[in-house]
């Protein structure tokens, strides 16, 4: 059976042991996109929420 490595798009062998990566460095990469998607959505979602309880108080 052989699946493809989700960063590269390169077919990866079912006895690679970085499945479903082709290698290491794919995996990094990948899960570097994730940790610094999730990180910029947290830094977002905080200011926002900021804004938000600072604009209803000006309203009052
Ligand atoms: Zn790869």
């Amino acid at each position: 059976m052989i699946s493809k490595c989700p960063t590269c798009n390169n077919q990866v062998k079912s006895d690679n042991k970085h499945l479903p990566f082709c290698s290491e460095r794919c995996r990094l990469i990948d899960l570097g996109d994730w940790l610094a998607g999730n990180y910029s959505v947290v830094e977002q979602d905080h200011p926002e929420t900021w804004i938000e309880s600072e604009n209803s108080d000006t309203r009052h």
